[in-house]
């Protein structure tokens, strides 16, 4: 049977009370299965069938579990949004999805309830201790392995959100590629603070520590500080965050030692590119090592990880997961050699099986079961991969390609710059200008010209940041990724140039 639900249920059969949710209350997943069965019931008792869709939304809290596998048990295809989403997008996706039915977390629910009553659809509100009293379901659902268990709305490359259809196989397979390369058992406590609606710590981190049988501890909202103390009191082994998610928990003040940390073993951060100066750091802070993998909704989360049992290569994001292939190809769609830039595709069991409703954007992204990314990276000799940027964030200027990414790796060196974005700003002579977005340390006398001074000592001339803002903190979206889309290039330019 390819039932994720069926994947975590099996460590209720076989010891229930195994802790599943260690943080902030503890569940075993006894307590946690008999919950899903009562969901399951209620959802098939009010006339939802198996691939209608239902659409949940709810931030990283215990509930989020209990609610999700019920849905996948009774074999509805779930869709998870922001909790953030506005009442238009949740409308936009409503009505793309067909959903029928929304369920949203008390207090996140005011928008999707107003946007289910304009459609006049089932709405839920789901408050802490919430129980339904139908039949329960205690059969998952047995899905094809091509069934659609789950959209996830995402940008793509380009234009308006489009559903990502996820498979069943699609779900089961992520975990099967993660687990063996993060060495993940049931002995294993594993801690985020990342938001469980984005496909990360949904599909590659819940669902990989629930069906093996660890233990998951949840912090949200994510603080650095609230993280620190869950690590020490769960005695976390194993953690999952965002690039800004290490910084944030590097720049912790107190009393914290390094014997706190010592049942760490491993972190793993995507989502983002990881400065290497901040693996360093994390590195004589905690005791452990961070791993760096990438992926996309698009391929169920998952497409390389540095394997904790191969060699890792720090600065890349590993080699392809297992069953996976990894290509770089130009804009004329040739594969080019080891080192070589250019576009990444993926090929492998955790690839999608097509945007929802729209054979168009499917067929322009996947191309014979290749997922065209919008990715530009290289693969060394060893088949490692290294994401140089998103082509959308490519800065050309005077003639040049400038890859953002490497002027940031350059000013994340400088002792008083705790985050940067680097983005290209429109510019008559040049085409475009290259301006750093920079968050300095409390205190920092660090002015234009010494960060200037100090870039050109390490990078051609090309590539020095021309432009300098200095802000309080730097947009940033769910996964706590920074949203370079979201700076103003126009006001950056008058704002920039003044000081
Ligand atoms: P999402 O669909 O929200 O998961 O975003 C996927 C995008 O995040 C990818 O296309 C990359 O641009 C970016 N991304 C994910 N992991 C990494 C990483 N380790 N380094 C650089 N970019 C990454």
């Amino acid at each position: 049977m390819v039932n994720i639900a069926a994947d975590v249920w099996a460590h209720a059969e076989s010891d229930a009370d195994r802790v599943a949710i260690r943080s902030p209350r503890t569940i075993t997943f006894g307590q946690l299965r008999r919950t899903n069965e009562q969901v399951a019931g209620a959802v098939r008792a009010a006339g939802a069938a198996p691939l209608d869709r239902v659409l949940f939304i709810a931030p990283s809290i215990p509930e989020f579990p209990e609610i999700y596998y019920g849905l996948h048990a009774a074999g509805v295809t779930v869709i998870t949004m922001n909790t953030m989403s506005t009442e238009p997008e949740i409308g936009y996706v409503l009505d793309d999805s067909g959903a029928s039915l929304v369920i949203a977390w008390h207090e996140c629910a005011d928008n999707a309830r107003a946007a289910a009553a304009d459609r006049g659809l089932d709405f839920w509100q789901i408050d802490a201790g919430f129980s339904f009293d139908a039949e329960p379901l205690t059969e998952p659902h047995q899905h094809a392995a091509q069934d659609t268990a789950l959209i996830l709305y995402t940008s793509g490359t380009t234009g308006r959100p489009k559903g990502a259809e996820l498979t069943a196989a699609n779900l089961v397979d992520t975990v099967t590629s993660f687990q063996p390369v993060l060495n993940i058992d049931p002995d294993d406590r594993f801690g985020t603070g990342l938001p469980l609606f984005h496909v990360y710590g949904q599909a590659v981190c819940m669902n990989t520590t629930l069906s093996t049988g660890a233990s998951f501890s949840l912090v949200h909202p994510f603080d650095p500080k609230v993280m620190l103390d869950v690590m020490v009191a769960d005695e976390l082994t194993t953690l999952a965050g965002v690039p800004t998610m290490w910084n944030a928990m590097l720049h912790v003040g107190g009393d914290y030692t390094a014997d706190d940390f010592t049942a760490l073993r491993l972190a793993t951060s995507g989502g983002a590119s990881l400065p290497v100066e901040v693996i360093r750091a994390f590195k004589d802070r905690f005791g452990c090592a961070i791993l760096e993998g990438y992926g996309l909704t698009e391929s169920t989360g998952a497409a390389t990880f540095n394997d904790i049992n191969r060699e890792q290569k720090t600065g890349t994001v590993g080699p392809a997961l297992p069953g996976s292939t990894i290509e770089v190809r130009d804009p004329e769609g040739n594969v080019l050699g080891a080192d070589q830039p250019g576009e990444v595709y993926i090929q492998g069991p955790t690839i999608m099986k097509g945007y929802w409703n729209r054979p168009d954007a499917t067929a322009a992204d996947l191309r014979d079961g290749w997922l065209k990314t919008g990715d530009i990276g290289t693969l060394d000799a060893d088949g490692y991969l290294s994401i140089v940027d998103r082509v959308k964030d490519l800065i050309i200027r005077g003639g040049y390609n400038v890859y953002p990414r490497e002027v940031e790796e350059v000013l994340y060196e400088h002792p008083d710059i705790v985050e940067v974005a680097v983005v290209g700003v429109p510019d008559e002579h040049y085409g475009e200008e290259i301006a750093a977005v920079t968050v300095l340390t409390e205190g920092s006398e660090a002015t234009t010209e010494s960060i200037r001074a100090w870039a050109k000592e390490r990078l051609s001339a090309y590539k020095v940041p021309h432009l300098f803002a200095f802000v309080d903190a730097l947009p940033k979206g769910a996964t706590g990724k920074i949203l370079k889309r979201a700076i103003d290039r126009d006001e950056l330019r008058s704002v920039a140039a003044q000081g």
